[in-house]
């Protein structure tokens, strides 16, 4: 055992050395590590750390001096010996058997725990109280340091001192960004909750509906408000002229309550239901209405307009919605991290339209990332560097440069044609649907896959014929005479009717949702089939099946459409010019059913995202496993490959519509297997375009059918190497 500290160490001699420090002329983080050296080299402790508080009551170890030793980046308030002595607020003198000793002090400043010093020793000690003593003291100086560094907001010597982190989520807006930390923080709404005075509360409320109303038409009329922000706002007015609404606000008034109290009240309840809907989109719109509320509060009690920012922010959030994220001067917001996941959420729509990097699905992001701390943000790999250190911002510098460069070659490409090197020409078309309306479309043949679901969803009761009609014929305007292929209802699973009575399933993927439920409500499919037919009147109607398992649904679902093309007649309404029929394949046994199925269909159209789900028996929802396997395995692309011979064999025209079309690999992929007709959300359109106008098909086919029979569980690696050697611009930055 080691003599008591104490009786070899001059407690004088040590505040004398430290008196001398402090007396320096030295910078903070200077000043800190050098304290923290001189305390171990006084108590002959070989290593020291130190725990600051982060909000969320954490503690992240912050500073570590000496012998390296193996510690928990974070400990919670009140667990393990630091957090322990953080919330006691007393020292712990701990020896674990013969050969380790921690002393721990809490450093308090202003009654407020800043931070936790720990010394820790391999060897037995035993410590006097004179040094206990003496060591709490120099924790108080260490506090006041400490204190001094994180107000100097010297930020660039913070990253030298502290410890880099990484936190990994979803990239969701590519690109990168450097930045501050800003946490996000919410309205804040005061004034008074009761009111004698009920009349006088109504008009203020009205004053707020017609000033947020003003706000919304001037935003809506600006020339420079982009198109997605417009469609946010649209959806705000229609919120605002709902009358049921507003008059459940004013009859809270009437029951004593203010006009902010009363739509705290209504907005908090109306939350609540939509809340209790699973669909991600009506979940979107609980969010909006939120939104809308806040706003409405803020025209009662004015406040601060925009937040004056300074520098470069990273905006950190739980959630936020879009509106809130117009709030701020974004010019100042150089990326967005988000706890939420959703990729349909309105603020990612809009942060995309203002070029805003965005990671999303970055678990506990606000507790672990404290305002004001440096991070650098890959938006591409989904990952942000708190108070990264130098050679990581080297080299997202250098990304950025090559993102930058990326995006001029798509700029070029923009309006050039989809054809290949060797001169195949490919079909480039959108998936539309679930986001609404897309004011400008870019460069396109069409619309591949118009998912119908949206308007059912957001309806508060089945769409009648006449609503559908119109709504599908705003759709072949938006689309300018180029052809628009309409999926029937695809509703069920996740994509559940207010209105409409579903029981909870084990298995609701594989349930009773989409051609299954509206073949077995059969009204629902021919008022569709009906409208469809009413809204293609003298032009061309292209519609397909979603979910189609057997040659029997297929034929009953074309049936159901003969039908009422029947009726038309009979009822002497304009039909359509031609109709064209044709059925998702997303189901693996549709597979070995080609040969019977192929000789009724017009065309078919691939949806991988469920093909990949079923084979892969793998919930694509399921982040935990939707990543495991790949689409580019040889096994699915056997199948694909399989599906286009035979698609070929009986001349019948086959495009692929699931995400796969979307991510230039696949896409490239998927020409080389034969497909030439790709669906895909717009915004990949133009990467998938530059991908295909720098690739030689021909060559990249020889090549990937060599490794279809690869024993390999993705031949990913194999392809992207293969078309980076020869100079294909995958949209990647490696
Ligand atoms: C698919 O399954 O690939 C598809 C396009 O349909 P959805 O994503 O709407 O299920
Ligand atoms: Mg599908």
């Amino acid at each position: 055992m080691s003599p008591t500290k104490g009786s070899t160490i001059s407690v004088t001699a040590m505040m004398s050395a430290l008196r001398d420090v402090m007396a320096k002329e030295m910078s903070g983080p200077k000043r800190l590590n050098t304290v923290l050296t001189l305390l171990c080299e006084q108590l002959k402790m070989p290593s020291a750390v130190l725990y600051v508080m982060r909000p969320g009551d954490i503690l992240e170890n912050f500073l570590a001096i000496g012998r390296p030793v193996q510690l928990p980046t974070f400990v919670r308030l009140g667990e393990e010996i630091v957090g322990r002595v953080a919330l006691d607020r007393k020292a712990v003198i701990s020896s674990k058997g013969v050969n380790k000793t921690i002393l721990v002090v809490p450093m308090v400043r202003g009654n407020q725990v800043l931070a936790v010093l720990g010394l820790l020793s391999r060897r037995k000690e035993s410590f006097s109280t004179e040094i206990v003593e003496a060591v709490q003291n120099v924790a108080m100086i260490l506090a006041e340091c400490l204190a001094e560094l994180t107000s100097s907001k010297t930020t660039k010597n913070l990253v030298s001192l502290s410890v880099s982190r990484t936190l990994e989520g979803t990239g969701m807006i590519q690109g990168f960004a450097l930045g501050e930390v800003l946490l996000h923080r919410r309205l804040e709404i005061n004034g008074p909750i009761l009111t004698i005075h009920p009349d006088r509360e109504i008009k203020r409320l009205n004053t707020s509906f017609s000033k947020v109303k003003r706000l919304i038409q001037r935003r809506l009329t600006h020339p420079s408000t982009p198109a997605e922000e417009k469609e946010l706002f649209e959806t705000y007015l229609m919120f605002l002229s709902d009358v049921e609404w507003k008059n459940k606000v004013e009859s809270a008034i009437k029951t004593g309550l203010t006009a902010q109290a009363a739509l705290q009240k209504v907005g908090d309840e109306t939350l609540e239901k939509m809340r209790a809907v699973a669909d991600p989109y009506l979940r979107e719109r609980a969010r909006d209405f939120q939104d809308l509320t806040a706003r409405l509060m803020q025209a009662l009690i004015p406040k601060s307009g925009k937040k004056k920012l300074i520098g470069n922010k990273i905006l950190v959030a739980d959630n936020l919605g879009a509106a809130e994220l117009l709030d701020y001067d974004l010019k100042h917001i150089k990326g967005i991290v988000l706890e939420d996941g959703s990729q349909t959420t309105h603020v990612v729509i809009v942060a995309r339209a203002y070029r805003i990097p965005l990671i999303g699905a970055v678990k506990e992001a606000v507790r672990q990332l404290e305002e004001g701390a440096p991070v650098a943000m890959d938006a591409v790999q989904g990952k942000i560097y708190l108070r990264p250190s130098d050679e990581t911002l080297d080299t997202l510098k250098s990304y950025q440069q090559a993102l930058r460069s990326m995006a001029r070659l798509q700029a070029k490409n923009k309006d050039k044609p989809a054809q290949t090197k060797d001169g195949v020409d490919v079909s480039l078309m959108l998936n539309m649907g679930l986001s609404g309306a897309v004011d400008h479309l870019p460069p396109c043949d069409g619309i591949g896959l118009y998912r119908t679901e949206l308007l059912f969803m957001t309806a508060k009761s089945l769409p009648d014929i006449r609503t559908q009609t119109e709504a599908y014929k705003r759709v072949l305007v938006q689309a300018k005479n180029k052809p628009v292929i309409f999926r029937t209802l695809d509703i069920g699973s996740d994509k559940v009717l207010p209105y409409f009575e579903q029981q909870g399933e084990e298995n609701p993927a594989m349930g009773w949702r989409s051609i299954r439920m509206t073949l077995d409500r059969r009204a629902l499919l021919r008022n569709q089939l009906r409208a469809l037919l009413r809204a293609t009147a003298g032009s061309t109607l292209r519609v397909m099946f979603p979910m189609i398992t057997t040659v029997e649904e297929f034929i009953e679902s074309k049936k159901t459409l003969e039908i009422e093309l029947k009726n038309a007649i009979l009822r002497k309404q304009k039909t359509p010019k031609e109709i064209i029929v044709g059925t998702m394949l997303e189901v693996p046994a549709l597979i070995f059913q080609l040969d019977n199925l192929l000789p009724l269909v017009d065309f078919i159209s691939i949806g991988t995202n469920d093909l990949a789900q079923f084979m892969f028996a793998a919930d694509r929802t399921n982040t935990q496993i939707n990543n495991r396997y790949d689409s580019l395995c040889p096994a699915f692309l056997r199948a694909l490959n399989l599906i286009v011979e035979q698609c070929d064999a009986y001349h019948v025209k086959c495009s692929v519509c699931g995400e796969m079309a979307s991510r230039p690999l696949e896409a490239l992929t998927l020409l080389a297997l034969g497909i030439r007709t790709l669906s895909m959300s717009p915004e990949s359109v133009v990467a998938v375009k530059t991908a295909i106008r720098s690739l030689n098909l021909d060559k990249y086919r020889d090549y990937l059918m060599s490794q279809l029979n690869s024993k390999q569980s993705s031949l990913r690696n194999a392809l992207s190497s293969y078309l980076r050697d020869h100079h294909v611009h995958l949209g990647e930055i490696s």
